[in-house]
């Protein structure tokens, strides 16, 4: 019990107390919260760390149905996984989310802001909604979250910020200027949010991927996956999996001088 008031304490408030015994500091799991986290490479990487023991809190907005199914999958193997629903582009939810996640575990050690939608079609052709859609999700999205959990991260000076991104936000991709713009922005946000907050021992860092199988890229045409596939070297689509290790590695002491940086997994098309 007494070890279990320093570790709350630690946790809290960022610092020992001044009776503080090394021997009996236990080493608990991060928190990890992974917005839009029950589908495609949201599951994957939700998956990764409840595989590793991690407390993972999954993020849903419309789908409930599919976050449950997950839950009771991943509770399995490890039964310090949850669910918070809260749509990102909303900053009044995305606080009521941190707060729930502050009462029920006193910290969030990483925050996957992976949330996002496609609304596809040329400009001259976009309506103002689709425009408004993508950049209030895929963009405002990240800054809520961000904005939300770097309160408490600053606090604890340490956290991990991974934002995923998109080839797309850097090469720019014809009849996705809503996405294309989001997520460029998504990278410049990182490099800014990056220099802000290393100061405090967090460190925040993008994934840009390239194609991956998944239900969003199902929504696209046989004739824009053909054409992707072509001019992938890899000649094929990523896995979720794939992009889920390398978020993996970006949350670990591995990465631990690594700020600031976009990581393409794209198969070599980038
Ligand atoms: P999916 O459509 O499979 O999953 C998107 C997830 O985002 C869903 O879980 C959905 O949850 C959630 N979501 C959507 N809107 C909101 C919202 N307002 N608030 C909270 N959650 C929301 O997409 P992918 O797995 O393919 O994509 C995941 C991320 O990776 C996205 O950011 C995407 O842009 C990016 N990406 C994907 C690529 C790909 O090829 N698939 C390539 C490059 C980047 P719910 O259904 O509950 O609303």
């Amino acid at each position: 019990m007494g070890s279990d008031i320093w570790i709350y304490y630690y946790n809290r408030f960022g610092r020992r107390p001044a009776e503080f015994n090394e021997d009996r500091l236990v080493i608990m799991n991060r928190v990890v919260l992974v917005t839009g986290g029950s589908s495609g490479i949201g599951k994957a990487i939700t998956s990764a760390f409840a595989e590793s023991g991690d407390t993972v809190v999954i993020n849903f907005s419309s789908s409930p149905g599919k976050a449950e199914v997950l839950l009771n999958d991943l509770s399995k193997k490890n039964r310090s996984v949850f669910l918070e629903r809260a749509d990102v582009s909303d900053y009044t939810q995305v606080k009521k989310m941190m707060n729930n996640i502050m009462e029920k575990h006193g910290r969030i050690d990483v925050l996957v802001n992976n949330a996002g939608i496609v609304r596809d079609g040329f400009l001259l052709l976009m309506p103002e909604k689709d425009w408004k859609d993508v950049i209030d999700i895929n963009l405002t999205g990240v800054f809520h979250c961000a904005k939300a959990v770097s309160e408490v991260m600053i606090s604890r000076r340490s956290g991990v910020i991974i934002n995923i991104s998109s080839l797309s936000g850097i090469t720019g991709l014809p009849g996705q200027v809503n996405y294309s713009a989001a997520k460029g922005g998504v990278i410049a946000f990182t490099r800014a949010l990056s220099k802000e907050l290393a100061a405090f021992g967090i460190r925040v860092n993008a994934v840009a991927p390239g194609v991956i199988d998944t239900e969003l890229v199902d929504s696209l045409s046989e004739k824009v996956k053909a054409g992707f596939l072509d001019n992938i070297p890899l000649k094929r689509f990523g896995r979720p999996e794939e992009v889920a290790a390398v978020v993996k590695f970006l949350a670990s002491e591995e990465a631990s001088y690594i700020t600031g940086e976009t990581i393409c997994a794209s198969g070599g098309l980038h």
